[in-house]
């Protein structure tokens, strides 16, 4: 102590100084230590959180599975199959949109809290392309299989070849095909705020531990062959169980520019809150992506404390929120102006 004194003197800064110098350095809150003063608090646990309107069923079987004890990945993993399976989510599993020739496409990935991870990209017929982006995880020495490797893979795990395209959204297929004026400008799908809708699930089990899982079929009517940001890592989910865990939807050609879920991740690293994380990614995309106007992109956030955040470019996007003090659907509620002005 005496000797830094004397250095400090020495080189010629004196005790005010060098406060000024100290203050100025932890005046910035990315400069904080992880969690700084939260570490005194206890961890709210368990957590669980999920995107959309239908994510609602999901979190109620990720809930149970996580309020019995459960673990994370166990209680993302389980939760996201119930949007899988119900033919009525029309942007996930069975009954997904399918792209402008018909055929649907799933693109899933799934990251546990020592931060092994799994994925399939345009996988056909197969229902549940969780299970096997966890099975990818766990039996093979590679992260991602696409396409019909993904599906032998699948198929050699026991899984069954399905019709995922329901009359449903066949139906609706062939009225967008009718009305369409897409085949004039057949390299620019359209990707507009209503067409799509993936759910992503982040979660914090009792034990502390942190997982995530993200499924999806994609943009309605994209071009055939397209994967977006779901299966990779880092753009659609990323988890990280020092620090916290993100996930993302919306257009995931936005959120692959940005590795939205990895940034966000690493600004909860530098010390923000997950609010606050969320909304600094938010921002990255409008402010370099120039029709960010006209696309949503939403993000959800936990950390190992069990603080959430959700923020999104436009108004409208919805999420489930559960812990052992609330369970509830919000609304992030946040436009695109008021994203541009918080900053
Ligand atoms: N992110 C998904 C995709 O681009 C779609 C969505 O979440 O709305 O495939």
């Amino acid at each position: 102590m005496t000797s830094r004194r004397s250095f400090l003197k020495r080189i010629g800064i004196g005790f005010p100084a060098f406060s000024l110098l100290g203050l100025a350095s932890f005046s910035s809150k990315a400069q904080e230590p992880h969690f700084g003063s939260d570490n005194q608090k206890a961890a709210i646990k368990p957590v669980v959180l999920s995107t959309w309107k239908f994510g609602f069923a999901a979190n109620e079987k990720a809930w149970e599975v996580l309020n019995s004890g459960g673990r994370a990945l166990d209680a993302v993993e389980q939760g996201v199959q119930v949007s899988e399976n119900d033919p009525k989510v029309t942007s996930v599993g069975l009954g997904g949109l399918p792209d402008r020739e018909g055929k649907v496409s799933l693109d899933a990935c799934i990251m546990d809290e020592k931060g092994n991870c799994g994925a399939v990209a345009y996988l056909q017929g197969i229902k549940n392309p969780i299970r096997v982006a966890r099975l990818v995880m766990e039996k093979t020495p590679h992260i991602m299989l696409a396409g019909k490797g993904a599906q032998n893979f699948a198929l050699s795990q026991g899984f069954s070849l399905e019709n995922l395209l329901t009359e449903e959204s066949k139906a609706r297929w062939e009225k967008w095909k009718l009305e369409s004026n897409s085949d004039s400008n057949p390299d620019k799908p359209e990707i507009n705020v209503e067409d799509h809708d993936t759910i992503g699930m982040i979660a914090l089990d009792k034990n502390g531990d942190l997982s995530g899982a993200c499924t999806t079929s994609g943009l309605a009517w994209k071009m055939h062959g397209r994967v977006g940001d779901s299966p990779i890592i880092g753009a659609a989910l990323y988890v990280d169980n020092e620090v916290g865990a993100a996930t993302a939807t919306g257009k995931g050609e936005a959120v692959m520019k940005s590795l939205g879920s990895f940034l966000i991740v690493e600004f909860m690293r530098q010390g923000m809150s997950p609010q606050e994380a969320c909304e600094k990614a938010i921002r990255r995309i409008t402010e370099r992506q120039p029709d960010a106007k006209e696309f949503q992109v939403g993000y959800l956030a936990i950390n190992k404390q069990g603080e959430t955040g959700a923020y999104s470019i436009q108004k409208g996007f919805t999420y489930n929120a559960f812990d052992p003090n609330r369970k509830e659907q919000n609304t992030s509620g946040h436009r695109f102006e008021t994203a541009i002005r918080t900053y």
